[in-house]
């Protein structure tokens, strides 16, 4: 099959005029000039007209187990009573909700154009009920804070969950969900695991200024309620989230220190949610640190909580990866990553639209392990495709950020999966 339209942004050079894409299977084959490639390659043709054809985009962090909470929790005072507020939401529903609620979370980040999706669910069991209708990498949300002593256990059912469940070539991972509800020896065995199995690794990291206050001094409402619950608050009083979380992972900043995993094995690159709350002294240990982990921003869901800012410039010139996330629909509105670019470009106008489009396409494909197959249209890559109207008037970058609704045609996968009513054979 041979796809044209006015404009191809392949993120793999500049943009075609009257390009085309070829596509065998599941797999880009071609790219160029549309001239060209209905020479090079036979096929039937289907022309999106005044178009531009982008890789399918990719969210870097999401919950779509929470997507009926959406409306439900108004901003609240502190990051704890919202902590508290969705815990009562999620007391009323039953496990065919939340089956319910991934599936219309997919089917929104679907029409929105998303066509891989790094979701966390906190039901690892309930994944064999889900045809997820976009590539997707789950990851097993894990908490133990009221039951440390089962961490393995935990661990190795959610890994048993997601073996059983996942597509034979997809990415997935752990996610032990933050250092105030995962112990260490939880963070611990979800790195032995990835080891072991080359999988990924999610957690989230420095959320909230109630965290940074919970840890280094030991106070404040975060620190009360998880100590009502009764984990052990020996961490606490010293140490910035990042410190502990790069003692965890056993890259911490002093030269000397053993690390906690063998040098010659692979890494765990860890893809890190929010870190937005960073001292001085935590922004010398990242500049330092040879462990360049992805770090995923999610701007609406940062307005939504009131963070501080989030240091874009900074992380980026240390080398980090960045990559954008809807987070879940108990902290956004919607599951569009147009409208979490538009968010950020907002925040740091100085970004180039071309840069905050790499943020939910080239980088999060390099996050989840994907860089040589999705991100990017490119022969041999996925045939992950989305299509959205474009003109000659402004930047091409600046009117796919525009872009506000459902997406008129996609392909996920090979298979077209929504269709422009105007798009005719040529
Ligand atoms: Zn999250």
């Amino acid at each position: 099959m041979i796809v044209r339209a006015r404009t191809v942004v392949t993120m793999d050079g500049p943009p075609i005029e009257n390009g085309a894409v070829a596509v065998s299977g599941n797999r880009i084959v071609d790219v160029g000039r549309f001239d060209d490639i209905k020479t090079r390659n036979a096929g039937k043709a289907i022309d999106l007209g005044e178009q531009v054809l982008l890789p399918g985009l990719i969210n870097a962090h999401c919950h779509l187990d929470y997507t009926w909470l959406r409306g439900k929790i108004p901003p609240q005072k502190s990051f704890t009573e919202w902590i508290r507020a969705i815990n009562a939401e999620k007391a009323t529903l039953a496990p065919k909700d939340y089956i319910a609620s991934i599936n219309e979370g997919f089917a929104e980040a679907k029409r929105f154009g998303t066509t891989t999706i790094a979701n966390l669910t906190a039901f690892p069991e309930l994944i064999p009920q889900i045809q997820p209708p976009v590539r997707t990498c789950w990851f097993a949300e894990l908490i133990d804070i009221r039951a440390p002593e089962r961490a393995n256990e935990l661990v190795d059912s959610a890994i048993e969950s997601l073996a059983r469940a996942r597509p034979p070539d997809a990415q997935w991972g752990l996610a032990p969900h933050a250092l105030f509800t995962a112990s260490k020896d939880l963070f611990r065995r979800c790195e032995e695991i990835a080891q072991r199995e080359h999988i990924l690794l999610t957690t989230h990291l420095a959320e909230s200024r109630e965290e940074m206050e919970m840890f280094r001094v030991a106070s404040g409402p975060l620190y009360e309620f998880i100590n009502s619950i009764g984990r052990p608050m020996d961490d606490c009083g010293s140490k910035t989230p990042l410190e502990l979380f790069l003692d965890l992972i056993g890259s911490g900043g002093s030269p000397n220190r053993p690390r906690a995993i063998e040098v010659n094995r692979p890494y765990p690159s860890w893809i890190v949610a929010h870190l937005n709350e960073l001292t001085e002294s935590d922004f010398e240990l990242l500049e330092r640190s040879n462990s360049k982990f992805h770090v995923v921003h999610c701007p609406r869901s940062h307005n939504y909580f009131g963070h501080g800012p989030f240091a874009f410039d900074r992380l980026r010139s240390f080398g980090f990866n960045i990559c954008l996330g809807t987070d879940s629909l108990a902290s956004n509105e919607s599951l569009s990553l147009f409208a979490e670019m538009r968010a950020f470009q907002k925040e740091f106008p100085n970004v180039s639209a071309d840069e905050i489009f790499q943020m939910v396409t080239v980088n999060p494909a390099r996050a989840l392990r994907y860089e040589n197959a999705l991100g990017q249209i490119r022969p041999g890559f996925g045939a992950d495709l989305i299509a959205v109207p474009c003109s000659t008037s402004t930047d091409i970058f600046e009117q796919i950020l525009d872009f506000d609704v459902p997406v008129s045609w996609s392909m996920g996968n090979g298979n077209v999966i929504a269709s422009a009513p105007g798009s005719a054979g040529c």
